[in-house]
């Protein structure tokens, strides 16, 4: 699949085809992915994947925190099966044009040992000249959890942002913070 995207790029722009092997060891082997050290994990997750190991042997605090976290796998299913709907939908042009789902998420940027900066990430999926088009946008801020950073992040590109302008709704996919978010614009 890459080899054949990279072949049809290059004969589309008159480039050399460079050979499998070529690309593989001699251009691509230096290439490193970088993954965050700092995973975070979901306490509710987290809390499930303890409690579960010994659910006969419950207190009834146990049992009301180990009932909230299976709920709460259970609405992640729910929610992630939804969110592919939406997102096949769009994809197939199945929305009208002038719908778009964004996915928000979180990253941490280590600049130097111990700086860590907070990355917003938004990934907007549209259908766009009978394409399915996506964008990432990415908005470091000069802080670590800086909600202030979302909601300022968030109010500007309502008012601003072009695409969003054009559309009559936005999905978006997120943790619980964008509803405070929202809110608050
Ligand atoms: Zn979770």
């Amino acid at each position: 699949m890459f080899l054949s995207t990279y072949v049809s790029n290059c004969v589309s722009k008159n480039f050399k085809v460079l050979s499998y092997s070529y690309l593989f060891e001699n251009i691509l082997k230096d290439d490193n992915i970088w993954f965050s050290s700092d995973e975070i994990i979901c306490p509710d997750c987290k809390k499930y994947e303890i409690l579960s190991k010994r659910v006969d042997d419950l207190n009834e605090n146990e049992q009301i925190e180990f009932n909230k976290s299976k709920e709460h796998i259970q609405n992640f299913t729910k929610q992630y099966k939804f969110y592919i709907k939406v997102k096949e939908a769009i994809a197939n042009g199945q929305y009208s044009t002038d719908t778009i789902l964004i996915v928000q998420d979180f990253s941490q940027i280590r600049v130097q040992k111990g700086d860590f900066y907070q990355d917003l990430i938004l990934t907007y999926y549209y259908y766009e000249n009978n394409e399915f088009k996506h964008q990432f946008k990415h908005f470091i801020s000069n802080d670590k959890n800086d909600n202030f950073n979302v909601i300022h992040t968030w109010g500007k590109l309502l008012k601003t942002d072009d695409l969003l302008n054009k559309m009559k709704q936005i999905i978006i996919f997120s943790d619980g913070c964008i509803f405070s978010t929202l809110c608050l614009l």
